[in-house]
């Protein structure tokens, strides 16, 4: 087990991986004492939940689950606004706590319910997928989608703990798992070189879903993250590293209306900034090399999806981190290290996304 305190100015925390985590859940809970607990899961996560409620009971604490359907589709207003309701006919008050069990799905809703409700309660999460262990669980931005854009509406709401249990990742489906890798590769080739150095080492034990090694994986990525949240907690500058490959990604996802999953974007996104950046001179052409290999290690080859260049090329310029009609880039300057608001030609942005589609 590890654990590592996450310093933000709006509240400081700690984050515990490990294998197994009823002991350190139920200490949490016996520390918060919280009057009220409800938990916040899905349809697929529920048996976890159930086992979080068993748990805590164990630490005196009786809880009421709330259970939304699994699936992006239950990040919105309306399921906000049920889950509300859920909190006040279960009398939760402003000592209560509301815990996420479940991904980044579950925990960006209940998070944001917590923002909230009573102008803010506390927030346990207990994330159940690699990528929310990896990237949504911490750093504290909450919300759901608004009826065109996603994550339109929300809070910055820090939690009080978060538990990763890696246990709960050994019922995660296989896609699941193999997409939240792009978030750890970016993590890797932006911030963390020592981090490449263990993917590439331990490929076949993380293919196993080996605790030992997941725990050291999962800990440098809250690690690289922690860093920029403590510093920019608001994302408003040096945050936008963690969106190195998410400006063609993110274009990429819109422009194919989802049909792409969010991690295989983001691997897409990671090739087409490092080739951007190796075509400004900011790179080598073996950090591009390096990037691919290890994508496609872990299962995002590059494997052109059927899209119009010129759609890409349009939600590209329709970037949320534009500012005055320039797109900031991130790009890769040598392995474990990146460079945010870069501004690139639209003519070199425009060679490299119709290759990269061709
Ligand atoms: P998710 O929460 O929708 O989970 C993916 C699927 O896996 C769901 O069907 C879920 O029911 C299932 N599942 C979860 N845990 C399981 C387990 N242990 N066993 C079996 N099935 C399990 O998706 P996600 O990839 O975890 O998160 C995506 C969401 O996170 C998006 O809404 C995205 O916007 C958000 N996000 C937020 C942040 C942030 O900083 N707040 C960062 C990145 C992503």
């Amino acid at each position: 087990m590890v654990r590592l305190i996450l310093e933000a100015p709006g509240g400081s925390y700690p984050v515990i991986i490990g294998t197994g985590l009823q002991k350190e859940l139920r200490a949490t809970i016996g520390r918060l004492d919280p009057t009220s607990a409800v938990i916040v899961t899905d349809s697929n996560v529920k048996p976890w939940a159930a086992r979080v409620a068993r748990a805590i009971r164990r630490a005196g604490l009786k809880s009421a689950i709330y259970v939304v359907p699994a699936g992006e589709r239950s990040k919105s207003l309306e399921r906000l606004g049920e889950l509300l309701r859920f909190l006040e006919r279960s009398k939760v008050d402003r000592g209560g706590c509301v815990i996420a069990v479940g991904g980044g799905t579950v925990g960006d809703l209940a998070g944001f319910a917590a923002a909230v409700w009573q102008r803010g309660i506390r927030f346990v999460g207990l994330p159940t997928t690699l990528l929310a262990m990896v990237d949504s669980s911490v750093g504290g931005k909450t919300g759901v989608n608004g009826g065109r854009s996603k994550n339109a509406i929300g809070a910055f709401w820090q939690p009080s703990a978060v538990i990763s249990d890696l246990a709960s990742l050994q019922t995660l489906p296989p896609p699941e798992y193999r997409d939240a890798f792009a978030e750890v590769v970016k993590y890797a080739v932006a911030m963390d070189r020592g981090l490449y150095e263990l993917l590439d080492r331990e490929r076949e034990k993380l293919a196993a879903r080996d605790g030992a090694v997941l725990e050291r994986v999962v800990f440098r990525c809250v690690t690289a993250k922690a860093l920029v949240v403590a510093k920019d907690e608001r994302d408003r500058g040096p945050r936008a590293i963690l969106n190195y490959g998410h400006t063609a990604g993110h274009a990429l996802e819109a422009a194919t209306g989802f049909r792409v999953s969010h991690g295989r974007a983001v691997a897409f996104g990671m090739r087409v900034a490092a080739r951007i950046a190796l075509a400004m001179g900011l790179c080598s052409k073996t950090l591009v090399e390096q990037q691919d290999s290890m994508l496609t290690a872990y299962g995002l080859p590059p494997r052109a999806p059927r899209v119009e260049a010129a759609k890409v090329l349009g939600a590209i310029a329709l970037d949320k981190k534009a500012r005055r009609g320039k797109v900031a880039w991130v790009m890769p300057r040598r392995l474990g290290r990146a460079e945010v608001g870069h501004a690139v030609p639209s003519a070199v942005v425009r060679r490299v996304v119709i290759k990269a589609l061709s």
